[in-house]
């Protein structure tokens, strides 16, 4: 790693911040991003080595906290799922900035008990493993119930395309680790959704997959990772997640080929949680891509101003591709999770290889 990438980067991720700061200008933009936006700047305010971009981050978070406070105001009893997951979303990423929400909890928790897991994680972790039969939205916007094969507006009928499993079991890792940051049960906890891991492995081949399967395949697996170690806190062991590891190994290359700043980044910090060093060449070559394909506007991806999301969220996977991390460890965020890792630990005959 030469002096001038080392530069190189930490300019382009300062570039990426100004970027998320315009788009930040307006209050209208600030209450779109939500819930992702906070999570990028507790993200970036707790991890950062760049004192720059903590004081940046800390300042955006800060603000957009009290932009949702105002609009939304503290839980109600009659919270419906969705309402409740977005508070669990939000108070967790403002825990990370080090805002208290503890006054509001109790009623959250409460609030929380009256649905069901499957209302917030689309199946029962508890009793089953991530499902493939639950329908995309259709085409003609209607959503569909579990199962369902066809669309069941009259004047549509048109044949359904299934949500990855993968896709689903990324999200359920993600929710259940938010609301368990913040201390709410949603009718199934973390440690439920990952005891299904040996059900999601061994990951199948970019080759083997179409691209669609390919992402939400890579999004779960960079999302293991994301909810064992805190969101880029902490470093974590190979030898804990084998197969994920080898994975994210063997795939930076696909995003780059694919041209996708988004994923590139995922895998690349992921990647690097794993203490893969700045000199490792495949993490060489993803840190130029990075830095090359940077909009001239700061940003990452193609984007218009209707897909301002992606935008936003290339941006902010990039920008953790490339900046420097303060990362403790390793250890796992909840070191209670260890056993339980260690126990799905297989080589490819299914032989225990790790006690
Ligand atoms: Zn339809």
């Amino acid at each position: 790693m030469t002096h001038n990438q080392v530069r190189a980067r930490k300019f382009a991720v300062r570039r990426g911040m100004r970027f998320i700061e315009s788009l930040c200008a307006s209050r209208e933009w600030v209450a779109y991003l939500n819930g992702g936006l906070l999570h990028f700047c507790g993200s970036l305010a707790r991890t950062a080595i760049d004192p720059w971009l903590v004081a940046r981050a800390s300042r955006l978070g800060r603000l957009s906290y009290q932009y949702w406070q105002d609009e939304t105001g503290p839980p109600l009893e009659d919270a419906s799922a969705a309402e409740v997951l977005e508070f669990v979303r939000v108070y967790s990423a403002a825990r990370a900035l080090g805002i208290r929400t503890s006054r509001w909890r109790p009623v959250l928790r409460k609030t929380a008990r009256r649905h069901k897991a499957r209302e917030y994680f689309e199946f029962d972790p508890q009793v089953e493993p991530p499902p493939s039969n639950i329908p995309e939205i259709c085409r003609c916007g209607q959503f569909n119930a579990r199962g369902r094969r066809t669309c069941i507006n009259k004047s549509c009928r048109s044949r359904l395309r299934m949500q990855s499993r993968y896709r689903i079991w990324g999200m359920a890792l993600t929710v259940a680790y938010c609301a368990e940051t913040c201390d709410v049960e949603l009718g199934g906890r973390y440690a439920d959704a990952l005891r299904w891991l040996p059900a999601m492995r061994p990951y199948e081949l970019r080759a083997e997959l179409s691209k669609s399967d390919f992402f939400d395949t890579a999004y779960a697996v960079t999302h293991i990772v994301y909810t064992l170690n805190d969101f880029g806190r902490f470093l974590l062991s190979p030898s804990w997640l084998p197969n994920e590891f080898e994975f994210l190994h063997d795939n930076l290359e696909s995003a780059m080929v694919l041209h996708d700043p988004d994923l590139t980044g995922e895998l690349l910090d992921t990647y690097r949680a794993f203490g893969v060093s700045d000199d490792d060449s495949k993490v060489m070559r993803a840190y130029d891509f990075l830095i090359e394909s940077q909009n001239p506007d700061g940003s990452w991806g193609e984007w218009d101003w209707e897909t301002v999301y992606s935008a936003f969220h290339a941006t902010w996977a990039a920008m953790d591709g490339l900046r420097e991390f303060s990362w403790k460890g390793p250890r796992l965020a909840n070191p209670r999770l260890m056993k339980m890792l260690q126990e799905m630990v297989h080589d490819r005959d299914g032989e225990r290889i790790l006690k």
